[in-house]
């Protein structure tokens, strides 16, 4: 029987090759982790294709984390009106802009704990800014990551917490926002919550739970 962690670079090695291009699906300028930190915090409970629609008129009229700073959450709120939660989601975002120009010198923070600090921005949220902008060995946990590595018989844990802590041990630090996204994808598109579709998986040889057919 193989161990665990071999098991798991095994999968990750089939998924990689069925989703060569899997990446963050959410637009931002590549190296500005403002736009990123902003269309990430700007997706709990929506989709990502949704705020796509929305961020390249936002990020025209709010070019800069100081223009954010300088808006009210009002003059945010017709630019991501189409999103869940947009009032708060508004008011965040002027609030973390405005801490990030008092607090950090204007520049987003690169460690997970100053950037918890920020109005709105999550665990979740932090690793993905870390992972995606700042090139740092983090696996955040969304729906379909710990779903997914429940089926693959990588973790047993339910703790979102718990799942990055075992995750993160599985693979090498610089695979494992290779690992997120894959996983993402995997359980966007064929290991979905409901009937998942183990007849085309690319790991169903080797999956523990092949046949499932609940959240499990
Ligand atoms: S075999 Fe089925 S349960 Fe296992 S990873 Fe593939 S789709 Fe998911």
């Amino acid at each position: 029987v193989k161990n665990k962690k071999s098991r798991a670079q095994d999968f990750l090695d089939q998924l990689v090759k069925a989703y060569p291009d899997a990446q963050i699906e959410l637009d931002y300028k590549k190296n500005d982790p403002w736009q990123l930190l902003v269309v990430v915090s700007l997706s709990a409970q929506t989709t990502d294709k949704k705020v796509n629609e929305i961020s390249p008129a936002l990020f025209k009229k709010f070019k800069n984390i100081k223009a954010f700073a300088d808006a009210s959450p009002e003059e945010v709120e017709p630019y991501i009106k189409t999103l869940g939660l947009y009032r708060n989601k508004a008011k965040h975002l002027v609030l973390a802009a405005q801490k990030i120009l008092m607090d950090f010198a204007g520049k987003v923070p690169s460690d997970r704990a100053r950037l918890e600090s920020l109005a709105g921005v999550g665990k979740k949220t932090a690793a993905v800014v870390v992972a995606n902008a700042f090139h740092q060995p983090a696996i955040a946990v969304d729906t379909h990551v710990a779903r997914v590595a429940r089926r693959l018989g990588l973790t047993t844990a339910v703790n979102p917490d718990k799942i990055e802590a075992e995750l993160t041990c599985l693979w090498p630090g610089p695979m494992l926002l290779k690992a997120h996204h894959t996983l993402i994808i995997h359980g966007r598109v064929t290991c979905i919550a409901r009937k998942p579709k183990c007849n085309v998986c690319p790991v169903t040889s080797t999956c523990p739970r092949v046949g499932v057919t609940v959240w499990e």
